[in-house]
This record gives structure tokens, sequence and C-alpha cells, in this order.
């Protein structure tokens, strides 16, 4: 077993502390790592395993409403923070669902 989030869950590519992405569960305790936002697109639809992670937590500075509704979170919200470098730059989503379509349609480059 490799270190948590040391691998992109949908390709297998290694990753860095300060590479790709990291999508936290907090009520759940789970968590997933990807190269790249692209990847989360068919892990949901096809994979959508994750793993138990230790110390899955609300990022401190996740927004407090979702990215991509604006809508108050519930209590399964998803977290999804971009390690790029020294920066952790988190998003905040209701659900799978909605983290899916907002991936789908290229996140925050979406034109
Ligand atoms: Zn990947």
């Amino acid at each position: 077993m490799s270190k948590q989030g040391g691998q992109c869950d949908w390709c297998g590519v290694e990753l860095e502390e300060d590479q790709g992405y990291r999508l936290l569960w907090p009520d759940k305790s789970l968590g997933t790592a990807f190269c790249r936002l692209e990847h989360i697109v068919p892990f949901l639809m096809q994979k959508d395993q994750w793993h138990i992670w230790k110390g899955v937590e609300i990022p401190a500075d996740a927004p407090k409403v979702s990215t991509s509704s604006g809508d108050e979170l519930g209590e399964n919200a998803l977290y999804l923070v971009h390690h790029r470098g020294e920066h952790r730059i988190p998003d905040s989503f209701e659900g799978k669902e909605e983290l899916l379509e907002w991936a789908k349609a290229g996140g925050h480059f979406a034109p």
C-alpha cells in the first residue's frame, strides 16, 4: 500500500505532496487523489472506490457554500483540494453528483 494520496486513483501515476488534487469526504473519513481534474470524472462514474484516510477534515479555508451552485453544504459535503506547489486551494461541493457535473464542465476553467 502506497502512502496516502501518493498516486492518482484513476491512472495510477505517482503524486508528490505538492501536486494534483485530493478529494476529501470528512463525514466518512474517506479520501482519493488525482493527478488532474479530468481524472475525477471517470473515477466517479466507473470506479468510485475511496480509501479510508487518516485525518480527513474540512479544510480550514474551504468555501462555506458550494463552489458549483453557491448553495449551503450538507453533512455529506466533499472538499476538493488542489495542491499546487506550496498552495492548497480548496473547493466545496454538496455531494458527488454536483462535483461530477462541475468536473465534467471543466471546473474553474469552464468557458
Ligand atoms: Zn491520473
